[in-house]
């Protein structure tokens, strides 16, 4: 252990936050208790507890570089949700066995909670320079990638093993049952090829249409896309997939959350709309009238002033206030995935919104903070837990398909890695969460991958 940061026992907060995920996935009355080098699990109600290794200065450093050691659970008699190896950060070297039972105890010698703080609180991003041209982590820099993980969610492993140990302590408990689930998710980034923006701009789209994509067709009937959208985004305009996305959702039994940009600090990146124009209005209407999700997109320079993401936040409700429209849980993602751990998060807590869904790498689809259940978030500078959850984004349409980033375009390989990831996500009872946008369903062959991933 080395430096001024280094810790015999975690904070309190964040115990107290660790008490928490493990109940929310586990059931209530869990307690956590700590000493130096080692926490337990307890129930308040029965006997017998857990003794976890406790690694506090492998775990609570920003900037360590972790080793990484893998454990089969199956050789030492507990099942794997994946039938793999697990990957255990910070751990050079495992004890063998892991897991010992003695005296009505468990003992587990691996900081599993440690692990779950680390990856959750998301330390490894913390303070970090290494960014991309958008100032993003990227997946390249993590761990996870660096040790081959990214496509495994081992906190939801991990937790796997240990409700394995857990029922095996208490079973008498009625352990909570979770069952998988998907959200679907739609960045409005462009809910209109021509309805907005200037009529400058617009001239360029039409002479884009015929020049690179040879749409002489959509070049034609832009006139009038454009005209007829004053109080509707015409039914003919090729962003206009609202109403094909909604009716999907509601074959399959989901809903369908859309989110919108609503202010704009980056004119070339941001989106051309007013969410007050008539148009969005009716949008937004159909959308919450159809039973679906309205939710924010904080514009592009938004993600390090948490004062700008409560602006753009009031400025949504107020629309949608004024259009009647309420929900019991307001939540959204950040324009091109843009983060700063925790600073983005202040902005989502000070606007009162209930979650952010923004955490995946644009490079890499997979488990950015290894797990796909929703939990709450963390402040790992402060020591406090934020009053906002953390819906982590399993994939995004663009980073499986451009080739700029995982390149495997549209069709059979890009619908059997989403399957994939949506298997994995099953395998763990979680949620599959997939960013779609609006605007790239403009093809028959994206249509169909779209649905295909659904089916
Ligand atoms: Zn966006």
């Amino acid at each position: 252990m080395t430096g001024a940061l280094a810790r015999e026992q975690y904070p309190a907060a964040a115990q107290s936050w660790l008490t928490v995920i493990l109940c929310e996935r586990f059931g209530p009355g869990f307690v956590i208790e700590s000493s130096p080098g080692m926490l337990s699990i307890r129930r308040a109600d029965a006997e017998g507890r857990i003794e976890l290794q406790s690694d506090v200065g492998v775990f609570t450093q920003p900037g360590a570089d972790l080793a990484c050691a893998h454990w089969d659970a199956e050789r030492e008699g507990w099942t794997s949700a994946l039938s793999a190896p697990l990957p255990a950060p910070g751990a050079r070297e495992l004890a063998k066995p892991l897991i010992e039972r003695a005296d009505g105890l468990f003992r587990i010698r691996y900081d599993v909670l440690g692990l779950i703080f680390w990856a959750l609180a998301r330390v490894e991003e913390l303070g970090r320079r290494d960014l991309d041209a958008f100032g993003r982590f990227p997946s390249s820099a993590s761990h996870a990638a660096a040790h081959g993980y990214l496509e495994r969610p081992i906190v939801d492993e991990w937790l796997h093993i240990l409700g394995q140990v857990m029922r095996l302590q208490w079973p008498g408990f009625a352990f909570t049952q979770h069952r998988s689930s998907m959200k679907l998710s739609h960045d409005v980034d462009q809910p209109s090829r021509y309805a907005f923006g200037s009529a400058a701009a617009f001239l360029r789209k039409v002479a884009g249409d015929v020049l690179r994509r040879r749409d002489y067709a959509g070049a034609v009937l832009a006139p009038s896309m454009r005209l007829g959208s004053r109080s509707a985004i015409s039914g003919r305009d090729p962003n206009n997939t609202f109403d094909w996305l909604m009716d999907l959702s509601d074959r399959h039994g989901l809903v369908s959350a859309f989110y919108f940009i609503c202010g704009r600090t980056d004119a070339g990146r941001d989106a051309d709309y007013e969410i007050e124009h008539p148009a969005m209005r009716a949008l937004l209407r159909k959308i919450h009238a159809r039973g679906h999700e309205i939710g924010l997109h904080p514009s592009f320079g938004t993600y390090q002033q948490p004062q700008l993401i409560v602006a753009e936040a009031a400025r949504l409700r107020a629309v949608c206030q004024e259009e009647g429209i309420t929900q019991d849980v307001w939540g959204g993602r950040m324009h091109y995935l843009r983060w700063e751990h925790p600073r983005t998060l202040y902005g989502w807590e000070a606007a009162e919104f209930s979650y952010d869904s923004t955490l995946s790498y644009a490079d890499a689809a997979g488990f950015r903070c290894g797990t796909c259940f929703e939990y709450p978030a963390y402040d790992a500078n402060a020591n406090r837990s934020l009053n906002v959850r953390i819906r982590p984004l399993v994939a995004m349409e663009a980073t499986i398909i451009e080739p700029y980033y995982m390149g495997l375009g549209l069709g059979e390989p890009a619908v059997h890695k989403l399957r994939q990831l949506r298997n994995t996500c099953e395998a763990v009872q979680g949620c599959f969460t997939l960013l779609w946008h609006n605007s790239t369903l403009d093809s028959e062959s994206a249509k169909q991958t779209y649905e295909a991933v659904l089916r």
